[in-house]
């Protein structure tokens, strides 16, 4: 299934049981203590920011680990090794995004590296287009271009539209990049990449995918999207070994310098008579990988890519709807509740949840749910301040007093996946009824800005 054909799927509120079982990941046995005493099984509900690691992820790299050599720098077996399966991770994520036979897949450090990378490697003169939406590590990379930043759409035909018209109206017929999220990290809303993708494409622009959000919860073919760049990371594909991925056209990476000058990006270096130093450069992937690449990163996101790939995205992205379904059905019956939303609350959207409470303030209510009830959420402006600011409607800086019962200037951010129970998402719609009904039962106060239980 594609982003389209997920986007018209989504669009209603599936009630039906979960259709198969969380994929198992580390951390389900974990106990947090309570500060009202005891304790409870950790419910880790901030997968946006990382997400677990995929048990398969873990036995993978564990079983490869005595194995670990240097990757593309010695002759011992182990080195080979390493070597081929660094080389076979890269053909295992080029396969997992539906890449084109000439794309190139550079591993990276992270989706800001990647897209850093990809900024770093625009040609001279090239235009740039984001949403004031986009998360900040796909905002603000492009300092050194010309960037335009288009408003928020309302609307997913809205987003394409305000695309066209920006695009029509640029006065060079230079290179342009437009940027674009595949799901938000503040809404978990899908936007319309392959019409933006279309959009672009008609005007001469190029289009970057952030699939940050997107690739963890939903099939993502450059191909199908006929976007010319993905961008993604382990930490949130159930991998977090320190390593992201840049996949896509080969032409632009090939004609910048390497984004680090170093060993394993140059093929030759000699030094010439006047005292200076010559150097070729790697026209593959490696070009931007210099230094000892990190082989176990680059294993554990193919191992996760295959252990997706196997799951079924299609079968993961339908329970992830029934969880969708169970959060939003129960925020729904909460007085004061407001989930924030650019597309309206039936757009489709992933396990990516933000809303406010009339009455609390966000940091508190975030500290509450960890401190009583072991549940870990996320508050804040979640590196998308101007998206967050827009969706409030409010001036965004201050979190406000810890406990005043004053409108909440930030957001709390709810995020699950594949490794998530049933019981994280019920013991969560549970917890939030709770405290509004009844208050925080300990007391908290702001330490550095945020809130801590008082003790
Ligand atoms: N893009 C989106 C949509 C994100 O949600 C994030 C992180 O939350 C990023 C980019 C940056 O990812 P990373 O911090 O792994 O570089």
């Amino acid at each position: 299934m594609s982003v389209a054909t997920a986007t018209a799927s989504t669009a209603h509120t599936d009630a039906t049981p979960a259709v198969c079982a969380p994929l198992p990941v580390l951390g389900r046995d974990v106990t947090v203590p309570l500060v009202t005493g005891g304790e409870v099984g950790y419910a880790a509900l901030d997968y946006a920011a990382s997400a677990p690691a995929l048990q398969r992820v873990w036995d993978d790299v564990a079983a490869y680990a005595p194995y670990y050599g240097s990757v593309h720098r010695g002759a011992g077996y182990l080195s080979q090794l390493s070597t081929d399966l660094f080389e076979n991770a890269r053909r295992t994520v080029g396969e997992f995004l539906g890449c084109r036979d000439t794309d190139q897949v550079v591993f990276t450090r992270s989706t800001t590296d990647s897209l850093n990378l990809l900024a770093h490697a625009l040609p001279a003169g090239c235009q740039v287009f984001v949403f004031e939406t986009e998360h900040h590590a796909a905002l603000l990379p492009w300092q050194g271009a010309e960037v335009t930043c288009l408003d928020a759409p309302r609307s997913p035909r809205q987003a394409v539209e305000t695309l066209e018209r920006a695009l029509a109206d640029r006065d060079s017929h230079g290179p342009a990049l437009v940027c674009v999220t595949g799901a938000s990290n503040v809404t978990g809303e899908l936007w319309p990449v392959r019409e933006l993708a279309a959009a672009a494409h008609a005007h001469g622009a190029r289009i970057v995918l952030d699939a940050a959000q997107l690739a963890p919860h939903h099939p993502v073919s450059v191909r199908d999207l006929d976007v010319d760049w993905v961008a993604f990371s382990g930490h949130k594909l159930y991998a977090p070994f320190g390593s992201g991925v840049l996949a896509g056209r080969a032409d632009w990476l090939r004609a910048a310098e390497p984004y680090l000058a170093g060993g394993g990006a140059s093929r030759t270096v000699t030094r010439r008579a006047d005292g200076g130093v010559d150097v070729e450069w790697h026209e593959t992937a490696a070009r931007h990988e210099a230094g000892s690449p990190n082989v176990i990163g680059a294993y554990a996101i193919a191992s996760a890519c295959k252990a997706l790939t196997e799951a079924g995205l299609d079968t993961l992205a339908a329970r992830e709807r029934h969880l969708i379904g169970t959060v939003t059905a129960g925020l729904a019956e909460v007085p004061g509740a407001r989930v924030l939303s650019l597309f309206g609350e039936d757009a489709p959207r992933v396990g990516v949840i933000s809303f406010v409470i009339e009455g609390w303030n966000s940091s508190h209510f975030a500290a509450a749910l960890s401190a009583e009830y072991g549940i870990g959420v996320r508050d804040g402006l979640f590196c998308a301040h101007p998206l967050v600011r827009t969706l409030l409607g409010a001036d965004a800086d201050s979190p406000g007093d810890c406990g005043a019962q004053e409108a909440a200037p930030h957001a709390i951010r709810v995020s699950f996946g594949a490794g998530t129970p049933d019981e994280h998402v019920e013991r969560f719609v549970n917890a939030v009824r709770e405290l509004v009904r009844e208050g925080a039962k300990w007391r908290y106060r702001t330490e550095n800005g945020r809130c801590v239980p008082a003790v």
